[in-house]
């Protein structure tokens, strides 16, 4: 049992761990997928820099760090959290994890597919979260869109509600075997009278489904905290000034609360954090 599991190896996530590690808290940080770190050419307003720094030489001199200070950084996808009694089991491609706090920090790139009328259909047949809306759905036919684990785990979970599940990859290679139904068909639109009735495919033909699960790339901060029931605002995950959601025990740091998305901004955040689960962890709140 690890006293917390960050989830996020950027700015916030790495900060958060530094503070839990030097505040002796045994800490576990796992990453999988690009930071909207690396992909900065060059960071020139952070401090103790004066000639700049390249966004993924940073993101890495973070993760050393990290190491450097003992902590286990290791590089493994999240597709799920689960909570029971105050304790948090976070499932990953690989294995699972438990812990008494967790830190989303996880960025917040949201893939979201160029499919004509995909807004238009929002809540009325397309869904971002299998468990919070799949009830809607039972006994009916319905797709998701994605090629890989996360995909896959959003299509197990609609398993509880309906057989007839279709995964389509949009046009991508499907990265993982599966025993559901695939169509690789790069698709055009949806459609349907008020509520969706059908994918159109760039081929003209139509495959029937009244519901469309987006989970494409890997599970973002806010696909968990929907999951979760923790509150959101848009894309952001909502939190207090101490960076705590609704959930004791879990906390969301960096770009997934919004607000100024820049490094200095994470950084504070994952101290923040770190500083108050220590405080929740050693009883002191
Ligand atoms: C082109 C560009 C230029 C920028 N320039 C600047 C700049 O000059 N100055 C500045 O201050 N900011 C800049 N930024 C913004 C800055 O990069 C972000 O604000 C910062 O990286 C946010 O940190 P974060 O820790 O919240 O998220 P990120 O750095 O995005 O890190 C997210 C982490 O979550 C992990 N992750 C996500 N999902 C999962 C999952 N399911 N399982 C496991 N791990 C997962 C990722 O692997 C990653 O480690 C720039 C951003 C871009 C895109």
């Amino acid at each position: 049992m690890l006293d917390a599991i960050i989830i996020g190896a950027g700015p916030a996530g790495i900060s958060a761990s530094l503070y839990l590690k030097r505040g002796n808290k045994d800490v576990l940080v796992l990453y999988h997928g690009e930071s909207q770190l690396e992909k900065a050419h060059k960071i020139d307003n952070f401090y103790g820099f004066p000639n700049g720094i390249s966004g993924k030489d940073l993101y890495n001199n973070g993760i050393n760090q990290a190491r450097n200070l003992g902590i286990d950084v290791i590089d493994s996808e999240v597709i799920d959290i689960k909570i029971d009694n105050n304790i948090f089991t976070v499932k990953t491609i690989d294995k699972d994890y438990q812990a008494r706090s967790i830190v989303i920090a996880t960025g917040n790139k949201k893939i979201k597919p160029n499919i004509q009328n995909l807004d238009k259909y929002e809540g009325l047949g397309v869904s971002y979260c299998a468990i919070c809306d799949g009830f809607f759905y039972r006994k009916k036919k319905v797709c998701v869109i994605g090629n890989d684990n996360y995909a896959l785990a959003e299509a197990n979970d609609l398993k509880n509600v309906t057989d007839d599940i279709t995964i389509l990859t949009n046009g991508l290679e499907l990265k993982k075997e599966t025993d559901f139904k695939v169509d690789t068909r790069k698709i055009k639109s949806l459609g349907g009278n008020e509520v969706l009735e059908y994918v159109e495919f760039e081929d003209g033909t139509r495959l029937e489904t009244r519901g469309v699960f987006i989970a494409l790339g890997v599970a973002g901060g806010v696909d968990f905290a929907k999951k979760l029931g923790i509150l959101v605002n848009g894309e952001n995950i909502k939190t207090d000034e101490n960076m705590k959601t609704n959930i004791d025990g879990i906390y969301a740091t960096g770009n997934i609360s919004g607000g100024l998305l820049q490094i200095n901004k994470a950084c504070y955040e994952g101290a923040k954090a770190a500083i108050d689960i220590i405080k929740y962890l050693n009883n002191d709140k």
